[in-house]
């Protein structure tokens, strides 16, 4: 794969408008700023440069061109980054360089009405395609792909009945605080998930606590459910889990003794 190639194919105002929270255009199309993701930015101080991709942060200092923008973000190594940098410039890869391992089933998580009859499932694949490290698929029915229904809150029967409701990035999270007798949910489409108007129903006047993953995307989940959940709920609290590294989360929490 040459670098030069997918680089030159590459969409950058597309690219860093995806990747780079509060982008804006400064001088459209050549310019832009937004939040750095190397260091915890709350002003903007990120100045990227459209038209090479070149980037620096004001702030931290850091500096470097889309592909290492694109590690960052996606906690990608090199190949794999080049790869999905590929596929989305539309250029095919050589199948050598495809993960030869077969992708399979390893956990599966349902998703239930207000009564606890199934709805939907997510099903995550290992490894997933193109170099991913997972992939998940929603399924319903027998067979069917999708989830035949529009999008629940996980475990919705029982924040349904609950006061205090445990939001968390991810099922597996959510269950973790399930098996210690704690309410817990999650949207189902990870940090990309959006926040429909529907959900409010099942929060309203209860008490919130939102447990963010310590990474760039885990903020941007936070956010959208903050906001979607401003000024409707009883108490809304993020809570942080104490001595969580850069991309780690409560599942790293638990390993190390964590517990409620
Ligand atoms: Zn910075």
């Amino acid at each position: 794969m040459d670098k030069k190639q997918i680089l030159s194919r590459t969409d950058i105002p597309a690219l860093y408008r995806e990747l780079i929270p509060k982008f804006k255009e400064t001088k459209p199309g050549q310019q832009a700023i937004g939040l750095c993701p190397f260091h915890d930015d709350t002003h903007p101080s990120l100045s990227l440069n459209l038209k090479s991709g070149v980037f620096n942060c004001f702030a931290c200092g850091a500096k470097g061109n889309a592909i290492d923008l694109c590690i960052k973000v996606w906690g990608t190594d090199f190949k794999t980054t080049l790869h999905r940098l590929a596929e989305r410039a539309g250029i095919k890869t050589t199948g050598s360089e495809k993960t030869a391992n077969k992708s399979r089933a390893v956990a599966v998580f349902h998703y239930t009405d207000a009564e606890g009859k199934r709805l939907y499932r997510k099903v995550r694949y290992e490894p997933g395609r193109n170099g991913r490290k997972k992939e998940f698929f929603f399924f319903h029915g027998d067979k069917e792909k999708g989830r035949g229904c529009e999008p629940v809150p996980y475990r919705l029967h029982e924040i349904i009945k609950a006061d205090k409701i445990f939001i968390l990035e991810g099922e597996a999270k959510a269950d973790i605080l399930a098996s210690w007798g704690l309410v817990a949910t999650c949207l189902d489409s990870g940090s990309n998930s959006k926040w429909h108007p529907r959900y409010d129903q099942c929060f309203e006047g209860k008490e919130i606590v939102i447990v963010p993953d310590n990474d760039l995307p885990g903020e941007g989940y936070l956010n959208t459910i903050a906001t979607g959940l401003r000024g409707k709920v009883k108490s809304l609290k993020v809570l942080r889990l104490p001595g969580l590294k850069e991309k780690e989360d409560i599942i790293d929490w638990v390993k190390r003794g964590g517990h409620a």
